[in-house]
């Protein structure tokens, strides 16, 4: 079992949900870092041959398709990140389409082939937005990497489901790979992204790579760009989010390099073209997954049996 390595392509502003967190108009204006940050992290891939998927933002990639065309080139998978960065639960069933529909045309524009994955701002899908994976589909993606299994500042959405799993029918549907997490005291935790690997000592985070991977779960490692980038600007926050936001951004090259050199990672197209008959194998109870809507292409998704 290989690990999935991913990127959020996005800059140093777009931390979620703070009154400092600048509005979309005010982007333009800022100075970014996306560029040098991005194109480092593409420097540590090439020295340790390895490729990865990278989810662009649908704005980075709008005002940067160079990052996009240059991540290509080196073999990396290009998804999507969605447009604006909203979260998910803030928007209507409508705008979540058409922002994730607006950054998929843009990246395939830039690549010239169809984008197959998504990934939404913070985790953000939850119980509320049941809407979610059939929107997608209808978008036109067929994989996502959106839920967080457990309690969660945005978002979380534990329905007991931790491996990867396929939503619909024979025809038509989506594969859902949730961010790994592995139970520690009965609750899952993640230990493999974002503030979780900047926080956690890296032989913890082996560890737990071994458990789960010993499991027979693929491990997701995220990063964003910022990351690897401690000067970055800061915004203003409560300590609390301070603390989450830019805990240990000095260790997290090195924890990256380091997990990079201790295990195998693939990018998650790689990695479906080599597991989907497991996973559609291993798939169980659609319904309970995708949720009623009444009258919806949800419904019609949930009511039939997984393909076996
Ligand atoms: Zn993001």
């Amino acid at each position: 079992m290989k690990c999935i390595f991913s990127v959020d392509v996005e800059d140093w502003f777009h931390t979620l949900d703070l009154p400092s967190t600048p509005d979309l108009s005010r982007w333009d204006f800022l100075p970014s870092r996306v560029e040098n940050n991005f194109g480092r992290l593409l420097e540590i891939f090439s020295e340790k041959q390895v490729h990865v998927t990278c989810f662009f933002l649908g704005w980075v990639a709008q005002r940067f398709p160079h990052l996009v065309k240059e991540a290509d080139r080196r073999g990396h998978e290009v998804a999507s990140h969605g447009y604006a960065h909203r979260l998910v639960y803030e928007m209507t069933p409508q705008a979540f389409y058409e922002d994730a529909l607006t950054s998929k045309k843009i990246l395939e524009d830039i690549v010239g082939r169809p984008i197959l994955g998504y990934r939404c701002s913070g985790f953000s899908v939850n119980g509320k937005t049941p809407w979610f994976f059939a929107k997608l589909i209808e978008a036109g993606y067929k994989y996502d990497s959106s839920v967080y299994p457990g309690p969660r500042g945005h978002g979380g959405w534990d329905k007991g489901l931790y491996a990867p799993y396929w939503l619909g029918n024979s025809s038509e549907g989506l594969l859902e790979f949730p961010i790994t997490t592995t139970q520690i005291l009965g609750v899952p935790m993640c230990f493999f992204g974002g503030g979780y690997l900047r926080l956690f000592p890296s032989l913890l985070i082996e560890n737990m790579t071994l458990k789960v991977l010993r499991e027979g779960r693929p491990v997701i490692f995220y990063v964003h760009p910022r990351e690897i980038d401690p000067q970055h600007p800061r915004l203003p926050m409560g300590l609390r989010r301070k603390f989450k936001s830019y805990v240990n951004l000095k260790t997290t090259e090195a924890k990256v390099r380091r997990m990079l050199a201790e295990f195998e990672v693939t990018t998650f197209r790689a990695f479906i073209e080599d597991h989907i008959g497991q996973i559609i194998a291993a798939s169980q109870a659609p319904v309970a997954v995708l949720g009623p809507v009444a009258g919806s292409r949800t419904e019609k998704l949930g009511a039939e049996a997984v393909c076996r």
